[in-house]
């Protein structure tokens, strides 16, 4: 059995989705599949959850860059003035 042919044997029960994409699970074989856009990614379980790993932690790094970035905003905002006199 190929490849493909397992692929064209998978069913997809919807597990999530939002506008930006969806993911589906093969009940018959376990893979998962990520959609977003016209772009479909099949993935092992294992790497599922490591995806969903590296996109939380990226998000939140990102939340500590916008954080960071507000607080020295916040602080030029009030050395600007003091420069100033
Ligand atoms: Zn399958």
């Amino acid at each position: 059995m190929s490849k493909d042919q397992n692929q064209e044997a998978c069913s997809h029960y919807g597990l999530s989705q939002n506008k930006v994409g969806a993911v589906s699970l093969c009940p018959s074989c376990g893979v998962l599949r990520l959609s977003i856009a016209h772009v479909s990614i099949r993935l092992e379980p294992e790497d599922f959850d490591q995806l969903t790993q590296l996109m939380v932690s990226a998000q939140a790094h990102l939340e500590y860059l916008a954080d960071a970035h507000e607080a020295s905003l916040a602080g030029s905002n009030v050395e600007a003035p003091r420069n100033m006199h």
